[in-house]
């Protein structure tokens, strides 16, 4: 594991027992306020990496949502079932992961998800509501198409942290994702971090896992109770500290 030290005077906490005491236990109440709380999420897997974001997430006790496209979970359907072993959340990210074909009509995009949705129930029994489209609401998912899938039960989850782990090369997605987490933490904002399931990301996690720790940053995996993040609010959408 790469140690983060940005400061080399800077204490190092032991990490080997990641067990929360009680008293962090007693005090969660509202750091989500205070911009203390990060949701990590990863598109487009599950893939053949994907066991080693969940090693990383473990050795952290992080949690983290996977928001999984429908050919990759039958590809991997031992790997969606552990994601939720080990108590992270799911959600759906379509079936072709095409533009022209998810945003086609509303129709396309809703029967995309639904797909999804069947198929992630029959390989693990869980039925989830949460969605992303596929390169975020903006600009293909208009509010006739919002309309849709929310009236379909649907909770379309955006993002407020870009990490542009796909282009950028490394471990340089982890600095931007600071630099971005910090921003928002300053005005109080919880970051949704968009990721990718793929090697690249897997491979700098642990950098990002150990700032985040060493910074009293808590992760939380999105549940169907939170309130979702649209990049644009519309009157249904709320932004999670407005
Ligand atoms: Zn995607």
């Amino acid at each position: 594991m790469k140690s983060f030290n940005k400061d080399p005077t800077a204490p190092i906490e032991p990490k080997e027992n990641n067990e929360k005491t009680a008293s962090e236990n007693d005090q969660p109440v509202n750091s989500q306020a205070t911009g203390k709380v990060v949701y990590l999420t990863f598109d487009d897997g599950p893939t053949s990496v994907t066991k080693n974001i969940l090693d990383t997430l473990s050795q952290f006790n992080a949690k983290a949502t996977f928001f999984m496209l429908e050919p990759a979970m039958r590809d991997f359907p031992d790997v969606v079932n552990k994601i939720i072993e080990d108590g992270h959340a799911v959600g759906m990210h379509g079936v072709t992961h095409d533009k022209n074909q998810f945003y086609d009509s509303e129709q396309s995009a809703l029967e995309e998800m639904i797909t999804a949705q069947e198929t992630l129930q029959e390989i693990t029994g869980v039925h989830s509501n949460l969605i992303r489209t596929p390169y975020g609401s903006i600009p293909y998912l208009t509010e006739t198409y919002r309309e849709v899938l929310d009236s379909n039960g649907f909770h379309l989850w955006d993002w407020n942290v870009d990490s542009s782990d796909w282009s950028l090369s490394d471990d340089q997605y982890v600095d931007s994702v600071v630099e971005q987490i910090e921003y928002l933490s300053s005005a109080g904002v919880t970051s949704i971090i968009l990721m990718h399931d793929q090697a690249e990301t897997a491979n700098h996690l642990s950098i990002l896992l150990t700032y985040l720790s060493e910074n009293g940053f808590q992760t939380k995996k999105i549940d169907e109770n939170t309130k979702p993040y649209n990049f644009n609010c519309y009157d249904r959408c709320h932004s999670l500290n407005p």
